[in-house]
């Protein structure tokens, strides 16, 4: 079984768009949307949800006030702000560190778990589809990443699954990490813009840092395209492929709008191109480790 990540360095770069359509151009495959944060292959792919499993995040600081004498060590120590000026936690603010607890002269703190957000095993008109939901300020979307994957290579195992397709986060944060080590192959999709240059740049250091073979696809290359010869110049000293170029198209718009992959929507050039992106992905992955 090989594992694919697709990730971007930024949001907006087309990245969903491509790997909905890569999900419905790929046979015997897995689906991970690992964008925990901001998850939104759901709302293309419509899954039908089989299991749901709530995620233990950080703990959560909890007070016993029949044994605290409002000593007001804990509000002292407490790094967030996280317990109020009549010494209560504020839910909201606390990260867990315990610190609270390990001062309390008269131990009426404790740690105790808190659900942070949720992972689903679910079907969708493609296959298999595995995704997670982080509650709103919570922190540990890397544990809610590997988590995700763990149940994409389940599933993988279980149905003989070809390949595991990761819908990678956006930026280089903990949770990108997450989404890639250990695959055999990422593609970041990119776009000729300044700033989605400098984000494939630190992207790249990222796969290399890990040491994990990555490749290139331009979207929206002819929107600047002396930008995008600057991106494969810069790829190729990297020794780092471009394996596409995608035409503006306001194909990928409608096609959203009506709740479809391009390539169910269309099967004009920018279906084309991301047909033979995929085409490409797939042999490197058989010739990949
Ligand atoms: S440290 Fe313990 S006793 Fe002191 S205010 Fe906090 S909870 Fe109360
Ligand atoms: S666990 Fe840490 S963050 Fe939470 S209230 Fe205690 S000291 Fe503050």
């Amino acid at each position: 079984m090989k594992q694919l990540t697709v990730i971007s360095g930024k949001g907006g770069t087309g990245k969903t768009t491509v790997t909905a359509a890569f999900a419905g151009l790929a046979e015997n495959a897995i689906l991970a949307d690992c964008d925990v944060d901001a998850p939104d292959l759901h709302l293309l792919l419509k899954p039908t949800m089989q299991e749901k499993m709530p995620f233990y995040g950080l703990k959560l600081a909890k007070m016993d006030k029949d044994k605290c004498t409002s000593c007001g060590l804990c509000a002292e120590h407490c790094r967030f702000r996280a317990v109020s000026d009549d010494f209560k936690i504020i839910d909201d603010r606390c990260e867990g560190c315990g610190v609270c607890e390990y001062v309390c002269p008269t131990g009426a703190i404790e740690l105790v778990e808190r659900v942070s957000g949720y992972a689903y095993v679910s079907n969708m008109r493609f296959g298999p589809m595995v995704h997670a939901v982080l509650n709103t300020a919570e922190e540990a979307s890397g544990m809610l990443v590997s988590i995700v994957r763990n149940n994409a290579r389940d599933l993988a195992e279980k149905n003989k699954a070809e390949t595991i397709i990761i819908d990678g986060p956006p930026g280089t944060g903990c949770s990108v990490i997450a989404s890639i080590v250990g695959v055999d192959l990422v593609l970041i999709v990119t776009e000729p813009t300044l700033s989605g240059i400098s984000d494939m740049k630190r992207v790249l250091e990222v796969t290399e840092h890990f040491d994990i073979p990555a490749l290139v696809c331009v979207n929206k290359y002819d929107i600047n395209v002396e930008n995008t010869k600057d991106i494969v110049s810069y790829c190729k000293t990297k020794g780092v492929d471009v394996i596409g170029k995608l035409p503006y198209d306001d194909v990928a718009t409608r096609s959203m709008i009506v709740e479809k992959t391009v390539n169910e929507y269309s099967d004009g050039a920018l279906a084309d191109e991301i047909s033979e992106i995929w085409s490409i992905l797939n042999k490197k992955l058989k010739e990949v480790r």
